[in-house]
């Protein structure tokens, strides 16, 4: 059996950084919903033949081994967003159970303690917290959204909830 390590990108942010090349968007929140549920089609659609029907690649069924949830600012949209993908990938793989790794991609200016307990029940169990610098004046200069405080207490709180 093959090793397949996936990537979900979620294209939304609260705003853009002064430095940001990567794909997302910050005024596209009508979106949202219609993406999430094109999400989950595209996994069912791709995911499926990989690793249950096996049908496009003869004899090479595939087991995920990680999972990362990438942005954009995957915290940016509602966690139930995130429980539905991940519950879209658990009905085709059941990784639950599994000691996989399942990253999501974190803005400090955007997680609540309830979110992070959604993640976990998600089977979220690594946290990717974005921080470019300590020093308040240079994450404003930058267009960052968050004090290098919230990233101490997301930091705080992660640990607390033992993701
Ligand atoms: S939070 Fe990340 S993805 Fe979003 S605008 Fe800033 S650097 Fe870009």
């Amino acid at each position: 059996m093959k090793e397949l390590g996936i990537y979900i990108h979620i294209p939304f942010c609260i705003k853009k950084c002064e430095y940001c090349d990567f794909i997302s968007y910050y005024d596209k929140n009508i979106y949202i919903e219609k993406y999430i549920k094109a999400l989950k089609k595209e996994i069912k659609n791709t995911l499926e033949p990989l690793v249950i029907k096996n049908l496009s690649l003869k004899n090479s069924q595939y087991k995920i081994t990680t999972i990362y949830i990438g942005g954009g600012t995957p915290s940016s949209i509602p966690s139930k967003y995130i429980l539905e993908i991940m519950n879209t990938i658990n009905k085709i793989n059941n990784i639950k159970n599994n000691s996989i790794e399942v990253t999501i991609e974190m803005n400090p200016g955007t997680v609540t303690k309830q979110e992070l307990i959604d993640y976990k029940k998600a089977g979220i169990n690594r946290l990717s917290i974005g921080l470019q610098e300590t020093d308040n004046k240079l994450l404003k200069s930058i267009g960052r959204i968050h004090t290098y405080e919230q990233f101490i207490d997301i930091y705080k709180l992660a640990r607390e909830i033992r993701i």
